[in-house]
């Protein structure tokens, strides 16, 4: 079987949840092409992508650092006027002895956006110059790794919920660092649908003169498709754009991801049983789980049930059906299953919102006699579980859906 379809590797694209293979061709400015098989979007015609996309990196960075050096919330109540930091969540969750919430608390809506922030910054600026950042496809996969753990907008959510919940106690005094944490979330959404991993490539490889491989493929090898940077090639353990390990599939990720389902419904347990926070006022206060549904506050109860028990329920039974459907090899419906996992993967992250909001107030509420709130065992194995249900997210490889299926024609030049 020697060369019956010889093609040019550079000039083709692997949908990333499919994994069909389709040919680059040129598409109008702001322009997306979509896999015809699965929906997901393949590449976007992003004009000027690394300019403007450095452009509003740099940016965020000066925002990132008017966020963490202004005060971040007051509150008023009579005399007293208490005033808190950005990290003050985090730190007050340490203070009371549950320092590894604290710490995902502090790396989520603190360390991880500002080593994204950077790490773009470090691809990009030398890349405009004409100069090959040293190991960038190392800081690639750094930036590409934690980019799903940058938790800066379900951390605006629990400040909203917390400013509510805070406003029956005292007056809540918005500080310079909450405006500046908005903004960046807003720039930061920008800088990352203006940047496009394809071209900064390109620019690499032109600047280091590689020649960006016409290299044949025959019909029957493997493409392998990399994850981070979306290279193709046909051999090798890592990619040879960025270093990051490269597989046909992921490695036992079906095993994985049911071990990764099964801790999590274990953490859901203690999580229902502890209190997650205890609320006092003057005093008097009872032990709140995670529902928080309570005097008048059915808006915030309403968002916070589903964030933190309707989110993560859906999620396990939705990646259990998965997984089970890819066991038996299931032809029905591949590109609702799709969908399925992409919603899934999208609204994962926001369960974390009861976490960060326990943060919040137990940083923010320190009046001394007129309340207090303490958080609770409870919520350090609500964490855990948002955090297994991400991770067996991640795990799960979505083009095992199409594998297993008869809609298989993977190759569509
Ligand atoms: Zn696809
Ligand atoms: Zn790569």
């Amino acid at each position: 079987m020697y060369c019956t379809k010889v093609s040019e590797l550079a000039r083709l694209i692997a949908c990333h949840e499919c994994a069909a293979i389709y040919r680059r061709t040129p598409i109008v400015p702001n322009a997306t092409a979509n896999c015809q098989r699965c929906d997901a979007m393949l590449y976007r015609h992003i004009p000027d992508s690394l300019n403007r996309s450095l452009a509003l990196y740099i940016t965020a960075l000066m925002l990132w650092v008017i966020a963490n050096l202004f005060p971040f919330l007051g509150m008023k109540v009579g005399g007293i006027y208490h005033e808190n930091l950005l990290f003050a969540g985090g730190w007050a969750l340490y203070q009371n002895g549950m320092g590894e919430l604290g710490l995902v608390v502090f790396l989520t809506s603190i360390v991880f956006p500002l080593v994204t922030i950077l790490g773009m910054i470090y691809l990009l600026l030398p890349a405009r110059l004409g100069i090959a950042p040293p190991q960038a496809g190392h800081v690639f996969q750094l930036v590409r790794t934690l980019e799903p753990w940058n938790l800066i907008s379900v951390f605006m959510l629990g400040t909203l919920i917390a400013v509510v919940k805070l406003q029956e106690l005292a007056t809540v005094v918005p500080g310079l660092s909450l405006a500046a944490l908005s903004t960046l979330l807003v720039v930061y959404a920008m800088a990352r649908s203006q940047f496009d991993s394809e071209t900064l490539w390109q620019r690499i490889e032109k600047i280091k003169a590689l020649d960006t491989a016409v290299t044949s493929i025959r019909s029957d090898d493997k493409i392998l498709h990399c994850h981070l940077c979306d290279g193709l090639q046909t051999k090798g353990h890592s990619c040879n754009r960025c270093g990051a390990a490269i597989h046909h599939r992921i490695e036992g990720s079906i095993q994985q991801t049911w071990a990764l389902l099964f801790s999590a419904l274990l953490m859901l347990i203690p999580a229902n049983l502890f209190p997650v926070m205890t609320f006092k006022k003057l005093g008097k206060g009872a032990p709140d789980t995670i529902y928080l549904i309570e005097g008048g506050l059915w808006g915030l109860g309403l968002i916070v049930l589903f964030a933190s028990i309707i989110v993560p329920i859906t999620k396990l039974l939705s990646l259990s059906f998965l997984l089970y459907s890819v066991q038996k090899n299931s032809n029905w419906k591949p590109k609702d299953r799709a969908l399925l996992y992409r919603v899934i993967e999208v609204i994962g992250s926001w369960s974390m919102v009861d976490v960060f909001l326990v943060g919040l107030l137990s940083g923010l509420v320190s009046l001394g006699l007129l309340a207090n709130v303490t958080p609770g065992i409870g919520a350090s194995f609500f964490g855990a579980a948002v955090i297994l249900t991400m991770l067996a997210a991640h795990q799960f490889d979505p083009r095992l859906i199409w594998d297993r299926s008869h809609h298989n024609s993977a190759v569509a030049l």
